[in-house]
């Protein structure tokens, strides 16, 4: 099996199984709970703060753990919007938001607010300054990705949110860092954001876990009420489970950053060499865009067959984004690549356990897809 599906999801690492099993036979208690029991508990999620804190250099007390980065991006982005409904009622985001984002602004337009979307350049990369150019005296909140799941672009997120203070200091930063969280190094302070979403099934955790880091001092609306856990901002008792494997897999990870980039350079450089005299397989434009997501269009083959026939082999890839199955994709749309092309988009994504090896069979796979399926088009 070589499964190059990562940016859609990851297999939890050992550490997270482990510190998964042992919070479910071990520290079982309601971490609320005022006994041994549930301090046990307590101690477990104290932990797996300490640990995500130490990757990200925030507070232990900024991390807020939620259902996944869906959920973060829900409580930033509505939590905040109502919060300072009073100042104004605009929001600012990027054409290439992930749906949890898009939508739920969708739905906050229904509601009264103004959405704002600022368009990539011609060259399909965002500038810091059409950020700036967006915000307006009624704008409360601005919400961009650090790096795009469907193709790997990397956003500007430090410099857009000192454009956006800059020319407003009372605007919410929030950016949705889920493709780029122990990926990439990222400091939460040194982003000057209010507000960040990670998710831990892409990080070798399990799905269902995730987390808002919310800056001190920033107040949100609470989306789901209840016990008042988690001060108040997220209830619902703790999964201490997945909040264990989470910060077992985020310590495991942690420091083995700039070893990992260099591989997903090396892995993307080989990808790409395979294939540069080849005038049928087309790449989204590795500057800008992070090693370890790669967007490629095989010519006159739709990704959909393309991906099945790797399947046939072993091979395990992505066509466009696992998000936006079936539906046509707004990224691309927003980046210029036309639907024709984007309907031939492969997404590749690595893990540390991706080999030279398995990118040279995925090569050949699909060279031999490329003569064996029928051309659908010819190059006008
Ligand atoms: N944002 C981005 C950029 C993503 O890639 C994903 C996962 N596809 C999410 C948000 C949603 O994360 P989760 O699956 O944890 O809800």
């Amino acid at each position: 099996e070589i499964y190059l599906d990562n940016s859609a999801t990851t297999k939890p690492c050992a550490e997270a199984v482990e510190a998964c099993v042992n919070a479910m036979t071990k520290t079982y208690g309601n971490p609320s709970s005022l006994h041994d029991v549930g301090f046990a508990a307590e101690k477990c999620i104290k932990e797996a703060k300490k640990q995500i804190a130490a990757a990200l250099k925030c507070d232990v007390s900024e991390i807020v753990f939620t259902s996944g980065a869906t959920e973060s991006n829900n409580l930033a982005l509505v939590g905040a919007a109502q919060a300072k409904i009073r100042r104004g009622k605009t929001i600012v985001i990027s054409a290439v938001e992930h749906p949890s984002v898009l939508e739920t602004v969708h739905a906050l337009a229904q509601q009264g607010f103004t959405v704002k979307t600022v368009q990539p350049q011609s060259d399909g990369t965002f500038s810091a300054q059409s950020f700036a150019d967006a915000v307006d005296s009624d704008t409360t909140l601005v919400s961009c990705m650090m790096v795009n799941n469907e193709t790997g672009l990397l956003l500007p997120i430090a410099e857009i949110a000192a454009a956006v203070k800059a020319k407003k200091p009372d605007v919410l930063v929030h950016t949705d860092a889920v493709q780029a969280f122990l990926k990439l190094p990222i400091r939460f302070p040194a982003l000057s954001v209010d507000l960040m979403s990670i998710s831990g099934h892409k990080v070798y955790a399990p799905k269902g876990i995730g987390a808002l880091i919310v800056k001190k001092g920033v107040r949100l609306i609470p989306q789901i009420t209840g016990g008042g856990q988690q001060n108040g901002v997220r209830s619902g008792t703790e999964p201490v489970p997945m909040i264990a494997a989470f910060g077992a897999a985020v310590a495991a990870q942690r420091t083995k950053l700039s070893a990992r980039i260099a591989h997903y350079e090396a892995l993307s450089k080989r990808l790409r060499d395979a294939f540069s005299q080849n005038e049928d397989v087309s790449f989204r434009s590795g500057d800008a865009c992070v090693p370890y997501i790669v967007s490629l269009s095989v010519f006159g083959v739709r990704s959909e067959t393309m991906l099945h026939f790797l399947e046939q082999k072993g091979i395990y890839v992505s066509s466009g984004s696992a998000c936006a199955k079936g539906a046509h994709s707004h990224v691309m749309d927003a980046l210029g690549v036309d639907r024709m092309t984007a309907d031939e988009t492969l997404r590749i994504s690595f893990s540390p356990e991706t080999t030279e090896e398995m990118i040279d069979t995925l090569v050949s796979a699909i060279l031999e897809g490329e003569q064996t399926l029928a051309k659908q088009r010819v190059r006008g």
